[in-house]
């Protein structure tokens, strides 16, 4: 007697024999490990020998060749394709001679926190499902309000970046001051030129692109300028609009520079302004003591936005955002599906899933709190320092050079520009300092980027990747004391037809 269910029974058990191999016996995954340990560790172990920008090679052939395969490919040739075809050229962000943009760093037990998270797929989501990864995201997230100065109340959420950080903030803000669709073309944010692109692209994600965006004046340090602020926002009460959020940024992108901190708190409580402070790039610096003045006032912010991943020396994707009264987040993204009937609030230790909009996530903390444990905070804090003091160092000696600088670093962003000393075209001195920025990446061993700022063409040192150190510097000082030997520089007037 034959069942009518006995194809069903041998389809299934043909499919449990295939399924079962999508976990490999152990021996190979300590093969495929040992394969990728060995991998990560040469490039670690190469990175002083290896160029911070690479232009060789860069051939995608065998990779998109590979496609994904129906069968299983063999772990030579895929860890090969890695080192060779993704790995390869491009920036090297790891690298000590990362000074473009804001590096990051890519501290090595991130990576272990990062194997051990995926590896066990410890649910970060909720309390309730993982008890332990939460306590490690929200210890992650106290420790970072309390390195500055934020009151205990605080709390927040780690994110994949900042970016992501400012659009919770914001969304926060927006429901906090109960802006609806109708009050937004009535509502009015404020921020400089040097406020970080991701604002705007957060305003217009939150919905708020129709609100009257003032971008305002800064001094000649690049922060704002607090008396245009002040008038602004009585003259934009006069004319029936409502000033809604106050951006400062503690570390611009382009300059380093930090907005007056404690003056605009005092503004946006004299205003009734939600305060945010965008400390992507620089708020880290709190951890220096001798740096700590430099921000004071940022603990007077409604909402700071942290990028651990720069400032910390995370491997990317860890963002944070804390916000003083964390009901407010509560409020804009705690939202419950039935099917999450069984879960329980515990008030002393949140789930991130009520404070952000994601639920399934990657569990951040462990990457972050691994790193800081097994280091211990005090390494973190005194490379800090050194980056601080390298960016002063490399703007005095580039001064020394006879480059025009920009204001003295206030974090670890240097400023720096050829002027010839004949009074050329702004366009020639653009170009002739575009070609300096090419010498530099040419050589390779560091990597610089530029920025143009009212027109002109500034080439930035930026400081922070962990592994950079005074030799580095020395390197970039190196090579622009080269170029400044040749004739190039010297730009003179065409000569009469
Ligand atoms: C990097 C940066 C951001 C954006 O953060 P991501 O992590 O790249 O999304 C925002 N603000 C400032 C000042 C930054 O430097």
């Amino acid at each position: 007697m034959t069942s009518p269910y006995d194809e069903e029974l041998r389809q299934l058990s043909a499919l449990e024999a295939r399924s079962r191999e999508l976990q490999e016996p152990a021996e190979v995954r300590r093969e495929w490990t040992d394969l990728a340990v060995e991998f990560v560790h040469g490039v670690v172990d190469g990175l002083d020998e290896r160029r911070a920008w690479e232009t060789e090679g860069g051939a995608r052939e065998e990779l998109l060749a590979l496609g994904v395969p129906e069968e299983p490919a063999s772990a030579a040739t895929v860890m090969d394709l890695v080192e060779r075809e993704i790995d390869g050229p491009g920036l090297q962000p790891a690298s000590g001679g990362h000074l473009g943009y804001i590096p990051g760093g890519g501290v090595f037990p991130g990576a272990l926190g990062d194997l051990i998270a995926a590896a066990t797929n410890r649910y970060s989501g909720v309390r309730y499902a993982g008890p332990g990864a939460v306590a490690v995201e929200n210890l992650m997230l106290r420790w970072l309000r309390d390195e500055i100065g934020l009151p205990k109340s605080a709390h927040g959420t780690l994110t994949s970046g900042g970016s992501i950080a400012t659009l919770v903030a914001f969304v926060a803000a927006r429901d906090a001051k109960g802006i609806r669709a109708r009050d937004v073309e009535q509502s009015v944010v404020y921020t400089t030129s040097q406020a970080h692109h991701c604002v705007a692209k957060a305003l217009a994600i939150a919905g708020l692109s129709e609100c009257v965006q003032r971008t305002l004046p800064v001094d000649a340090r690049y922060s704002m300028d607090v008396e245009a602020l002040q008038a602004q926002v009585a003259a934009d009460r006069a004319s029936g609009l409502t000033p809604f959020l106050l951006v400062g940024t503690a570390g611009t992108t382009d300059t380093g520079a930090v907005d007056p901190l404690n003056a605009l708190a005092d503004i946006a409580a004299q205003e009734n302004l939600w305060y945010h402070v965008d400390g992507a790039y620089g708020a880290a610096f709190a951890l220096v003591s001798e740096l700590r003045s430099k921000l004071a006032g940022i603990e007077r912010a409604d909402s700071v936005v942290m990028d651990p991943h720069k400032g910390l020396f995370l491997p990317y994707g860890t963002g944070a955002v804390l916000v003083r009264d964390p009901a407010h987040l509560a409020r804009s993204h705690g939202h419950r599906g039935a099917y999450l009937q069984d879960i329980t609030d515990i008030e002393d230790e949140p789930s991130p899933a009520d404070l952000s909009p994601e639920l399934t996530r990657h569990f951040r903390g462990l990457r972050m709190w691994l790193p800081l444990v097994l280091h211990g905070a005090q390494r973190f804090r005194a490379a800090l320092h050194e980056k601080h003091l390298l960016a002063r160092y490399f703007h005095r000696r580039a001064s020394a050079l006879g480059f025009e600088v920009g204001p003295e670093p206030a974090l670890s962003v240097a400023l720096f520009r050829w002027v010839p000393p004949a009074e050329a075209p702004v366009e020639e001195v653009n170009r002739i300092n575009a070609d300096i920025l090419k010498a530099v990446l040419d050589d390779g061993r560091v990597f610089l980027s530029s920025t143009r700022i009212e027109g002109r063409f500034w080439i930035r040192a930026a400081i922070l990747c962990f592994r950079t150190h005074r030799e580095h510097v020395d390197h970039v000082l190196g090579i622009l004391e080269r170029v400044t030997q040749e004739p190039r520089l010297a730009w003179a007037p065409p000569a009469p037809k």
